[in-house]
């Protein structure tokens, strides 16, 4: 059988990482590979009473089509979110999406033809990469130093490619570096993609898992011109099996969105946006997101405490103040992708960094997550990875 499928399927093959990811799913290894939020904070009793409720209140519409937009009283809690952290806006400028994931997609979707221009950081996150690819973009990586993507870069690379189409940013905690970007870029950023007359599309997970340092207004809060893209999720503050995710922009853009979404999936799941709704209206969120930084602070805190105790003393690493991952760098002699294959012999695992760069990949990274893992096992992989490390000394 002969089956033509379209050019861009040739593009986007299955990620090497999560393939990695499942071969790692042996409970002998741990695991420092994944990018999960902690199962046991999951809050399943009151997402039980919240299912409940919804059943009993509103089951028949709870189960129904419903509308692209999302469930409004779902939408006006994120407006009270988003005002929090310095963006005011109305539910008119929200949608709910199927994952923050969702929004990566139709970016790609409503943005890219083939060939056009994505800014992005060096590295960035795998899964973006995949959804853009999709659309046959070329990527201009923007290098990163420890304050985030680097403004004179960033000017650099915008004056090469006149008509890049969006700077895609992680400004908070980002995957995979852990790194931040420090407020003076936040406010240049805008600037220069006003002077570039180019779309932001600042995608945040992790800016509500702060647990050290000063909380930073998203690039969103400075835009003065209604070209940055906004998106975040529920799910590493809330449940990622629900998959819900927002973006927040300009009425212009929000059309468009509608309009893909409506093509992609119609609306996001009704009875888990309602769930989460009755969640939100029953409980208090931001002292669920308290546990999940108290937990994450205490592992961050062992991990670099190891990484400081059981990793040679020459290694570069990151130390985020909050989030999910620590990005650490190599010396050139030590290649990636052995130092992988040695320490998966001693049981112990973390996603390389080629991962994460469109283009050339380079070789001397790797990401560690400690979200998803007790203290404990935290410090006999670190042992482990010390160990496979201590043999290239
Ligand atoms: N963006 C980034 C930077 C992420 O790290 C993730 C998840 N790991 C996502 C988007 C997608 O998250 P979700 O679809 O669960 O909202």
């Amino acid at each position: 059988m002969t089956v033509n499928y379209a050019k861009r399927a040739e593009h986007v093959g299955r990620s090497a990482t999560r393939e990695i990811l499942k071969v790692l799913d042996r409970p002998e290894i741990i695991s420092f590979a994944g990018g999960l939020p902690a199962p046991e904070l999951f809050p399943v009793e009151a997402i039980k009473e919240a299912c409940s409720a919804v059943l009993d209140e509103a089951g028949e519409q709870a189960l129904q089509y419903s509308t692209t937009e999302g469930f409004l009283p779902l939408r006006k809690a994120i407006v009270k979110r988003m005002e929090a952290v310095g963006v005011p806006t109305d539910a008119d400028h929200l949608l709910i999406l199927t994952g923050s994931q969702q929004g990566l997609d139709l970016t790609g979707k409503i943005f890219l033809d083939k060939g056009d221009t994505v800014i992005c950081e060096s590295p960035t996150y795998l899964a973006a990469i995949q959804a853009f690819k999709a659309y046959e973009p070329r990527f201009a990586e923007v290098a990163m130093d420890d304050f985030g993507m680097r403004m004179d870069e960033l000017e650099r690379t915008l004056q090469q490619n006149p008509g890049a189409k969006f700077i895609y940013t992680i400004p908070d905690f980002q995957n995979p570096t852990g790194r931040t970007m420090v407020l003076e870029r936040r406010k240049q950023m805008v600037a220069l993609a006003n002077q570039y007359d180019v779309v932001i599309l600042e995608d945040n997970p992790y800016g509500a898992i702060r647990f050290a340092g000063e909380a930073l207004p998203p690039v969103k809060s400075f835009d003065t011109e209604g070209r940055v893209i906004y998106l975040s999720t529920f799910s590493k503050i809330f449940a990622p099996g629900f998959r819900l995710g927002w973006i927040c922009a300009e009425s212009d853009f929000m059309n468009r969105y509608v309009s893909f979404k409506q093509a992609s999936d119609l609306h996001s799941d009704v009875f888990a946006q309602r769930v989460a709704a009755k969640y939100l209206e029953l409980n208090d969120l931001d002292a669920h997101i308290q546990k999940i930084k108290a937990v994450y602070h205490a592992r961050r805190e062992i991990m670099m405490h190891c990484i400081e105790t059981c990793l040679p003393g020459h290694l570069k690493h990151s130390a985020p103040e909050g989030g999910l991952f620590i990005w650490v760098e190599l010396p050139e002699s030590i290649n990636v992708q052995a130092l992988f294959d040695r320490c998966l012999k001693n049981n112990v695992a973390f996603v390389s960094g080629d991962s994460f760069y469109p283009n050339e990949a380079k070789q001397n990274a790797f990401r560690l997550n400690y979200s998803n893992m007790s203290e404990e096992r935290i410090k006999e992989g670190m042992k482990r990875l010390g160990e496979a490390l201590s043999e290239y000394a």
